[in-house]
């Protein structure tokens, strides 16, 4: 294939055939197409878009570079969540056990921070022992044993995704929508799932900045997954504010053990009994009891444990991973809360150490920020907005212009 004409093809706004889009991958993936040209081919696309065939090809393409998982004769229903990615979304870790309470088996695979987006294998790392890299014979045991695994994504599974997403994060092509789709649903669909629901996010902390864009991202995404014959649903939800009060590793696990035992902010609470309505076929009033009765905290407890973690861990995790540093930021007047911005929030985490700057930086589990007010609450002067956990005095220091810029009180 003369890869030269493919990239003038897509520059000039035609579509490519399903076996051109193939054969790119493949050589891709092998090493046979230098980067230099794949980036062209990708910024391309960023500029003319691709259609609806072009990216159900190229979602095939990405995922049939690798494994695609396999599943025994009669097994149980596979379903599972994506969301968009935001500030304070451990939503994964509390929705993935309530699910397997269900007739359900939920073969988690995710990713790791990107970006200010915290991911849920650091979260998940945070717990002391905790393995996210299972080989399949024994992520399938765990399953058929305990109907959920929280894993990686493994070398062989979708390999081209990984290399094309590593060229997109330093060619200015993230953001092209119909890679954006191949990318979440090569991934989603080597799980070979029945159902899946989209937790698709807009505003300051998205990738999406509107609900339009959201709403576009979430049909193109279902186009592709019901045409493998996924059943797909959807919900859109704001990230202007962080979800819940807590951003950062174990902060964030902290706030998922709330919740699974019964409490937690009412907001977290209620995306996943909502996230999980959309998959489960379990009526809702069941599923808000399986969160307070510790039917959920059980599930999560034998996950915990099936994947070598200290289950014991669980309920001093803050204990285990404390900041040396703890300081208030503290309202100027009195009021309610008319700004919390999720963006300059998941910046400043990130700069505190709760996610990496560049590939590779080590996580501080114990940094982030907690009991971070929500838009419309009441605070009185010298109230704190929220806590900052931090290494040292100066990363407190650094954060703190970020952090008053991010909050407005009317
Ligand atoms: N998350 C992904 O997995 N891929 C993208 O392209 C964007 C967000």
């Amino acid at each position: 294939m003369h890869i030269p004409s493919l990239i003038e093809k897509k520059r000039d706004g035609h579509e490519l055939s399903s076996e051109e889009i193939g054969s790119l991958i493949s050589d891709f993936t092998n090493g046979e197409i230098p980067e230099y040209e794949m980036s062209a081919w990708a910024m391309a696309v960023f500029f003319r878009g691709m259609t609806a065939a072009e990216t159900r090809h190229l979602t095939q393409a990405m995922m049939d570079s690798g494994r695609v998982l396999k599943y025994p004769k009669n097994s149980p229903p596979k379903i599972d969540k994506h969301s968009t990615g935001g500030i304070g979304d451990k939503v994964s870790l509390v929705l993935a056990p309530l699910l397997a309470c269900d007739e359900a088996w939920v073969p988690k695979i995710s990713g790791r921070g990107l970006g200010i987006s915290g991911g849920t294998l650091d979260k998940l790392e945070s717990i002391p022992g905790f393995n996210v890299n299972l080989d399949e014979k024994r992520a399938l045991k765990q399953l058929d044993r305990i109907g959920v695994f929280m894993i990686g994504q493994a070398e062989d599974i979708c390999p081209a995704e990984k290399k094309l997403y590593a060229l997109r994060d330093v060619s200015g092509t993230v953001p092209a929508q119909a890679l954006i789709v191949a990318s979440v649903m090569s991934k989603k669909l080597a799980e070979n799932l029945d159902r899946l629901v989209l937790d698709v996010k807009f505003g300051s902390g998205a990738f999406m900045k509107t609900r339009k864009d959201a709403e576009q991202l979430a049909a193109a995404m279902t186009s592709v997954g019901e045409s493998m014959g996924v059943k797909m649903s959807h919900l859109l939800s704001s990230m202007d504010e962080p979800l819940g009060r807590a951003v950062g590793n174990a902060l964030e696990v902290a706030e998922c053990v709330e919740i699974l035992q019964g409490g937690g902010p009412p907001d977290l609470v209620k995306l996943i009994v909502d996230l999980a309505k959309k998959v489960s076929t379990t009526p809702r009033k069941d599923l808000e009891k399986r969160l307070k009765d510790g039917t959920a905290w059980k599930k999560f407890v034998s996950l915990v444990y099936a994947q070598d973690g200290d289950a014991t861990a669980l309920e001093k995790i803050l204990e285990l991973h404390r900041a040396p540093v703890v300081q208030p930021l503290c309202a100027k007047s009195a009021g309610v809360v008319k700004k919390m911005d999720a963006k300059l929030i998941g910046r400043a985490s990130v700069l505190l150490g709760a996610g990496r700057q560049k590939t590779g930086d080590t996580i501080d589990f114990a940094v982030g920020i907690s009991g971070i007010k929500k838009i419309g609450e009441h605070v009185d002067l010298d109230e704190p907005l929220m806590l900052i956990h931090a290494r040292d005095e100066r990363s407190v220091v650094n954060v703190l212009p970020l952090l008053g810029k991010a909050v407005k009180m009317g």
